[in-house]
């Protein structure tokens, strides 16, 4: 903490003063939970190109003509989201929102995971993938992480050849109409969920946690912004500076799961505000 200790007392300070903080997450908050980022060195865009594969359409045609690429690297992270656990990092914002101080969590991840951790106010922009979404009828249910995953890599396991057939086999019944469904997630070139009331809670905010994102993702990458032109002091925690320079206050070159739990415990030594 030595380093940084001036920062993040810093951010501990304004924090303490606000009653409708927002954090907005990207994919680096779950890093600690063993969920690998796409865009950092190595990561899932090193490996596949997203405007191949990260369309529904390109995943499928993938499934199809490339299943010795795509099914490992499915496989692998199917592993990921079924091991992984809400890390120091989410159980510091759910605190922080029992404190009275963060009002709402905005992610891009899709992982499950502020949920589990105890976090109510939030917003998914790019969806969840452990929430079905029925092709037919539009009916949503959520199912069990776990199991979900289990089960889905056991289908994939006794797949002998990727044709159209094999990857009905893979979705998920509506339980309204029998019509398959598929993870309400948002794939490149489609809407971003919740839009109005992403940036209703960021105009809203006195403070902005901005934590684990590039920056790289619109229009989401834009909440910070429009945040700080309401009058939001933003706090960026992100061990790589990211696109927000411009916009932040206090920087934080460090984990999230490192250094959340920090600012938690220093407010709640400075305050009377427990959880
Ligand atoms: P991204 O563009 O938001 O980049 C990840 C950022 O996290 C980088 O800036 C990196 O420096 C930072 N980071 C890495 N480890 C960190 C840590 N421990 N603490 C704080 N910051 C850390 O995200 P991406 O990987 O390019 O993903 C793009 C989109 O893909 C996401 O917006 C999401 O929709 C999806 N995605 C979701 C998950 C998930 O649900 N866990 C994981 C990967 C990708
Ligand atoms: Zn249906």
């Amino acid at each position: 903490m030595g380093k940084w200790r001036q920062e993040l007392e810093e951010a501990a300070w304004v924090l303490s003063k606000a009653t409708r903080a927002t954090a907005f997450c990207g994919a680096g908050i779950s890093a600690e939970s063993s969920i690998p980022t796409f865009r950092d060195p190595g990561g899932l865009w090193d490996q596949i190109n997203p405007m191949e594969a990260g369309t529904a359409k390109g995943l499928l045609r993938a499934f199809q003509e490339k299943s010795d690429i795509i099914v490992p690297i499915l496989m692998t992270m199917l592993d990921r989201f079924e091991k992984s656990e809400p890390n120091a990092g989410h159980v510091a914002l759910s605190h922080l929102e029992k404190m009275g101080i963060l009002k709402t969590v905005i992610t891009q991840n899709i992982d499950n995971l502020h949920e589990e951790a105890g976090t109510n106010d939030l917003i998914e922009v790019h969806g969840n993938l452990f929430r079905m979404h029925c092709l037919s009828c539009g009916w949503k249910k959520k199912v069990d992480r776990k199991p979900y995953v289990q089960a889905l890599r056991n289908r994939l396991l006794k797949i002998a050849v990727y044709d159209l057939d094999a990857l009905i086999s893979l979705a998920v019944e509506c339980d309204q109409c029998g019509s398959l469904t598929r993870p309400d997630v948002v794939m490149f070139g489609e809407a971003v969920k919740s839009l109005p009331q992403a940036f209703d809670a960021s105009i809203q905010s006195d403070v902005m946690m901005v934590l684990g994102t590039s920056g790289a993702v619109f229009p989401a990458a834009s909440f910070p912004v429009e945040a700080k032109k309401a009058g939001a002091k933003i706090i960026v925690i992100n061990p790589t500076e990211n696109g927000f320079t411009h916009c932040t206050d206090i920087y934080i070159p460090m984990k999230a799961g490192d250094a959340l739990p920090f600012i938690v415990e220093k407010i709640k030594k400075s305050t009377e505000k427990q959880i």
